[in-house]
């Protein structure tokens, strides 16, 4: 009698309802970039307050590494999985697989245009239009430089529509003129530099400031303008490594959109644990319709809003313990 009840219990029971007998899977596309390790230590402290367990995998730039990942956490038993995604495409067949076994999926960042999919992340629209803002701030008119992110994460392409946003109707005016725009394969800091030199030789040095998607693309970017004796020009780059701080306190960079990825990892575990207790995506608080996509899916999702800073309110990042004044202020 107590067997039968447990096992019609078990069969009624679709999804765990305690925190506790959760496993979350996390599949990194690339986890020695800066900024994931944050994001896993605000997802690792929000799971272990409910109790529940983390299990993560690296792909390490590669796709195939990517889909064996996933294999591998389906079979270890996840009851939900985020995913970063290495190729927002590519990915697709991971995603059916999961949904297929009844694991909820969330896109964390990067988004996976599929249906079902719950989407995680910090505004990236928002992001282009705080880099593209600053750089129009300090430098409104002149020759631009665009240096996008990786063309395989969706991520990029919407940081771009941000920047277009804010300058497009400068171009048209005649204030600014894009002289150079590069994509960056796997958002490599040394793609950047090598895009970024082959444009100044092109353009005979003459530039006047770089929208650089990222802090890492801006890394390069600041390099290549250095090795020409432009450093000081207004540049862009968006999550607040401490490089880009740094850099903003000497003065070679002008702006980051921050993204405090703890928070974002705090987030990543309450929307998982919710779509594994079985909550409905739309019922998630907070949840928000996502339909910008290229394909015009809508798509659940919770949004965070980046936050600009520029040398005028470095203060803030060191009043939320995100960097040390010491690290903030090196060589200044
Ligand atoms: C993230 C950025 C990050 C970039 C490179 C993007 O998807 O939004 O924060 O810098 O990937 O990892």
């Amino acid at each position: 009698m107590s067997l039968l009840a447990g096992l019609s219990l078990s069969a009624l029971m679709t999804a765990p309802a305690l925190a506790a007998d959760i496993t979350v899977g996390m599949s990194w596309a690339n986890y020695q970039e800066e900024r994931w390790k944050i994001d896993e230590s605000g997802l690792r402290a929000g799971l272990e307050e409910a109790g529940a367990e983390l299990v993560t995998a690296d792909a390490q730039s590669s796709n195939e590494r990517q889909a064996s990942d996933i294999d591998g956490l389906l079979a270890r038993g996840v009851d939900v999985l985020l995913i970063v995604a290495w190729d927002s495409e590519a990915i697709i067949p991971s995603v059916e697989r999961a949904l297929a076994e009844g694991v909820p999926v969330i896109a964390y960042e990067r988004q996976i245009e599929y249906p079902g999919v719950y989407y995680v992340a910090f505004d990236p629209v928002e992001v282009g239009r705080i880099q593209a803002r600053e750089l129009v701030r300090a430098q409104p008119k002149g020759d631009y430089v665009i240096i996008k992110g990786s063309p395989t994460d969706q991520y990029a392409h919407y940081v771009l529509t941000g920047q277009k946003e804010i300058i497009d109707p400068l171009i048209a005016n005649g204030d600014i003129t894009i002289v150079g725009e590069q994509w960056t394969d796997g958002w490599v800091p040394d793609n950047a530099q090598k895009n970024m030199e082959n444009i100044l030789t092109a353009v005979n040095d003459k530039v006047d400031a770089v929208l650089a998607s990222n802090d890492g693309t801006a890394g390069g970017v600041v390099a290549a303008l250095t090795s020409v004796g432009l450093e000081g020009i207004p540049v862009s780059g968006q999550d607040g490594d401490i490089a880009a701080l740094n850099r903003i306190a000497l003065g070679t960079q002008t702006v980051t959109a921050w993204k405090d990825a703890r928070e974002l990892g705090r987030l990543g575990a309450k929307v998982a644990l919710e779509l594994a207790k079985g909550t409905a995506p739309e019922d998630i608080e907070g949840s928000v319709v996502w339909d910008k996509g290229p394909k015009g899916t809508a798509q659940n999702a919770s949004v965070l809003a980046p936050v600009t800073i520029t040398h005028e309110n470095l203060d803030v990042v060191v009043d939320a313990d995100w960097i040390s004044k010491e690290d903030l202020c090196a060589g200044v």
